[in-house]
């Protein structure tokens, strides 16, 4: 209430209202209201005049009738005296009731008599003519008391008879029939003849207004100056009064009752409009502090009701306007700053559900190839999706909302939204094709306004996306080259600035090649720079193709520069990765290019500087490179050179070691041992394995696990294992051809050579030149490379198996194959690697998987074979677990042709017991 108040204080409207009220009502009342006092004031005075005059007129009348009654008895008396025989007879008081208190006879002739009686009568009485025999005139004494006076004519004698009325003859019960009021009889002279008694003092009030009164004349008509009497009446006061002042208490009562009633009316009419007035303008306030959520509650039942929910569904309106404004403007803000994809994507999944007030957000953004799209949802991770153009054809439906059953999506999208929902989805365009699909989900059927919304969101999201794509555009505008569609340097420079990061995490080195064409400027001014322009194109694709763990970048006019990260860390071998790389550069570039039919040879020279050895700062590494660079093109071109002394020396030594490996494969200088593999079950030879040394002339014999990754880096490695298989096929031969009973033999296969393609048709090849079949050999290779590579190779090697040759997997458990995944490849035999057999006898966990590898590659097929075995314990655990065979210095070390031959019959269990 205390608030309503003040509120109603505060209240123009309700000021006003009230004013109205006062104006309109109270004063009409109180204006009325007096009115009708006063009317009924005036009609009750007249009323009570008109009573008091007919009282007066009783009175009046009354009055005259006794007077009447007196003359009468006057005359009769005059009429006595006259007719007496003597004047002495007449006799005054003889009645038994008397009319007359006096009887005066008055000689006329008697002066004497008169002159006493003069004293008694006023000077100007007018004695009454004599004889007249008219009844006496009425003659007021100084007593105030009425006498009748009558001439007598006796004899000759002239008298005058003067009659006084008996006080309560004439004046007694006059009154009775009016009690109450009071009368008063005046005589011509305003002399107070009479007052009857009264209940009140009318003196003592206000005369005119409380007491009325009344007066009436009474004509006497005796003589021809006719005395008049006033008969004057004070009205009944009290009683009349009374009903009069009840009725206006009455009345004031009933006035104020109206009035108040009035004001109570007028309150309550206020406070009913005011409340939602109040309850609007407090709404209009909120909104104008953008406040949208809180409604308006009006439950008056009237106009004022339909007007707040009418404000409150235009305040919802407003806000999700302004919501929309916001968010639209949000877009329009991020598009000005730099704006990707991924923001947008952000941007359309929490916006745009808020925004569009969507159950789920999916937005479609199409990729690189036609018709492929990312699906970005508000519900899952992100998928790859393939939509034909008639799908995207029925999803575009702005302004529209479509039931998922209305749609028939088919089942790859269907399987994004949820069954019986809404949905609103339209295409983004971009140069006539869709960039991007917006769809909201509704589990219930949205307003128009939220459709209209929809679409002007969809409308600046393809400004966005298609200013996003603007934006990439500029970027590969400031940051790619446009004649070879390379990064340029200053991608190079941020590029380089995060590797340097990465490596610094990594620890990984990182190499920078600078190459530079040779004699460009030559090619340039010999065929025109149509050519050389072509040229740098052709260069830098090859270049771009070799990349491999690296990115390459066009630096300036005719440099490029190759930014690496070694998978080595050790020196030898990042001089061994990074001088096949730039070998390979060097290759590539040196291969002829063909322009307008002519062929254009050309070169590169280049400079390598590798962090962090040779510094830890991006520019100087540049710097570096490049000067390398200079002195490879000053040695004399088509080389590579590192900036380092230390590099150089290493790579001097490694070019040597290559080079010292070609003269190896020229000159005969390796040579194949042989280690028996040895059948458990026989404690015989069932075959061996061929393990290649170089001999070199120099250092003596130098181990496979130092120079096979020379010869793999180099490329060697194909033409290694050619003469590998070669040389054990020839020994096969030679063997047969001695006589020696000797099982397969098994080769160490590399990779590298099941790579090529030509490896099956070399192997069938040495076999028909030294007449050896499939099933004098087995292929052993390492686990890892041949898990994974094994699909680009398979064929060649289920032709080699059909052919009877077996396949091992080398080194096994040093991968992380399981069995089961070798079961569908091309297998015989594994060999457990010599990590394992190592700790056979001593660590449980060893020996346990040991156990359970024999186990189950039984259980598959396979047979097992242990390598490395020194121990005789570890040769009895590996009888307990029913190995079938093993390898190992325990029975014989890698041994000559000649030597192994003179194993054939040995009975190796009893000269490992007896070792
Ligand atoms: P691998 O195929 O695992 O060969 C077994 C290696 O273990 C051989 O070393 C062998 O001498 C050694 N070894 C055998 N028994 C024992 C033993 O009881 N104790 C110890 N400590 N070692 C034992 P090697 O001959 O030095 O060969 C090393 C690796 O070089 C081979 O490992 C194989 O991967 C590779 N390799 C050898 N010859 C060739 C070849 O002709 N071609 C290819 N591609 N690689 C080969
Ligand atoms: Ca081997
Ligand atoms: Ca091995």
């Amino acid at each position: 209430m205390g608030q309503w108040s003040s509120s109603f204080l505060r209240s123009r409207l309700a000021r006003r209202t009230f004013m109205l009220f006062v104006v309109s009502a109270l004063v009409p009342i109180l204006i009325f209201s007096s009115l009708a006092t006063q009317q009924v004031d005036s009609l009750f005075y007249a009323q009570q005049r008109k009573e008091l005059q007919r009282s007066a007129k009783n009175f009046g009348l009354l009055l005259y009738e006794r007077i009447s009654l007196l003359r009468k008895d006057a005359e009769n008396r005059r009429r006595q005296l006259e007719s007496q025989v003597s004047i002495g007879d007449f006799r005054l008081q003889d009645e038994q009731q008397p009319l007359f208190a006096r009887v005066e006879l008055i000689s006329l002739s008697d002066g004497l008599r008169l002159q006493q009686l003069e004293r008694q009568f006023p000077v100007d009485f007018v004695l009454p003519a004599a004889g007249s025999g008219e009844p006496g005139g009425l003659w007021v004494d100084v007593d105030r008391q009425p006498w009748l006076v009558s001439r007598v004519q006796h004899r000759a004698n002239g008298y005058l008879l003067l009659l006084q009325p008996a006080h309560d003859f004439l004046w007694d019960g006059l009154s009775d029939y009016d009690l109450g009021k009071q009368f008063s009889i005046y005589n011509e002279q305003r002399q107070l003849l009479f007052q009857s008694e009264a209940e009140f003092d009318p003196e003592l009030d206000d005369v005119d207004q409380a007491w009325p009164r009344s007066r009436w004349n009474l004509l006497l008509s005796f003589f021809t100056d006719e005395p008049v009497w006033e008969v004057e009446v004070v009205g009944p006061a009290a009683a009349s009064l009374l009903s009069l002042t009840e009725f206006q208490q009455l009345f004031r009562l009933i006035t104020l009752l109206a009035v108040l009633l009035g004001i109570f009316v007028s309150l309550i009419t206020i406070r009913r409009n005011l409340q939602p007035i109040e309850a609007l303008s407090q709404g209009i306030k909120r909104i104008n502090d953008n406040q949208f959520g809180e409604l308006v509650e009006i439950k008056s039942g009237d106009e004022f009701e339909l007007l707040g929910n009418t404000f409150n569904s235009m305040s919802v309106k407003l806000g999700r306007h302004m919501e929309a404004l916001r968010s639209l403007t949000n877009i329009d803000q991020l598009i000005l700053n730099r704006l990707v994809i991924e923001d947008i994507v952000q941007l359309v999944l929490s916006e745009g559900r808020q925004l569009l007030e969507a159950d789920a957000i999916h937005f479609f953004v199409a990729g690189d190839e036609r018709l492929t799209f990312t699906v970005f949802s508000s519900r899952r991770q992100p998928v790859e999706l393939t939509i034909s153009d008639f799908v995207l054809a029925s999803l575009h439906h702005p302004g529209r909302i479509n039931s998922v059953e209305e749609l028939r999506l088919p089942p790859e999208l269907s399987r994004l939204v949820t069954d019986n929902a809404f949905l609103y989805s339209a295409n983004l365009l971009k140069e006539g094709a869709v960039s991007a699909v917006l769809m909201a989900e509704y589990q219930q059927a949205p307003s128009e306004d939220l459709l209209a919304l929809a679409d002007s969101f969809v409308d600046h999201i393809a400004v966005a996306l298609s200013h996003a794509d603007w934006q990439k555009r500029l970027f590969h505008q400031a940051n790619y080259d446009a004649l070879t569609g390379l990064p340029n340097r200053y991608l190079f420079a941020d590029h380089l600035t995060v590797a340097i990061e990465q490596s610094l995490k990594s620890q990984q080195k990182l190499a920078l090649f600078f190459v530079d064409v040779d004699e460009f400027k030559s090619i340039n001014d010999a065929f025109g720079h149509a050519a050389g322009d072509q040229l740098l194109r052709q260069i830098a694709g090859r270049l771009a193709g070799l990349g491999g763990q690296g990115r390459v970048y066009r630096v300036g006019g005719d440099e490029f520069v190759l930014l690496y990260s070694c998978t080595g860390v050790e020196r030898q071998q990042v001089v061994i990765e990074t001088g096949e790389v730039a070998e390979c550069l060097r290759a590539e570039v040196m291969r002829p290019i063909q322009y307008e039919g002519k062929q254009l040879a050309s070169s590169v020279s280049i400079g390598i500087a590798i962090y962090p050895d040779d510094s830890f700062f991006a520019e100087k590494l540049l710097k570096f490179a490049d000067q390398a660079m200079y002195q490879a093109k000053a040695l004399g071109r088509n080389r590579y050179q590192y900036y380092s002394e230390i590099y150089r020396s290493s790579a001097t030594e490694h070019g040597q070691v290559v080079a010292d490996l070609r003269q190896a494969l020229a000159g005969d200088e390796f040579i194949l041992l042989y280690q028996p593999k040895v059948d458990l079950l026989t404690g015989r030879m069932k075959g061996c394995e061929a393990l290649i040394r170089w001999l070199h002339p120099k250092r003596g014999i130098i181990s496979p696990t130092e120079f096979i990754p020379l010869v793999e880096a180099h490329g060697l490695m194909e033409d290694l294992g050619r003469w590998v298989i070669r040389t054990a096929a020839k020994q096969k031969a030679e063997w047969r051809a001695e006589g020696v009973a000797m099982g397969r033999i098994a080769i160490n296969i590399s990779i590298h050579q099941i790579r090529n393609v030509s490896f099956y048709k070399d192997v069938l090849a040495y076999f028909g030149e030294f007449d050896c079949r499939g099933d004098d050999f087995e292929f052993e290779v390492i686990e890892t490379s041949y898990v994974d590579d094994f699909h680009s190779f398979k064929d060649q090697l289920i032709e080699l198996q059909k052919l009877g040759v077996i396949f091992s997997i080398d080194d096994y458990g040093t991968g992380y194959s399981s069995l089961s995944r070798l079961l569908n490849l091309p297998i015989d035999t594994i060999k457990i690697d010599k990590s394992f057999v190592d700790n056979i006898a001593t660590d449980p966990v060893s020996s346990a998987i040991v156990e359970s590898t024999i186990n189950l590659a039984k259980a598959m097929g396979l047979s097992v074979v242990a390598e490395g075995v020194e121990t005789p314990e570890q040769l009895a655990r590996l009888l307990q677990y029913k190995c079938d065979a093993v390898q190992g210095f325990l029975f014989s070390r890698p041994v000559s042709a000649a030597a192994l031959a003179s194993l054939v019959d040995t009975h190796f269990m009893d000269a490992a017991y007896s070792i």
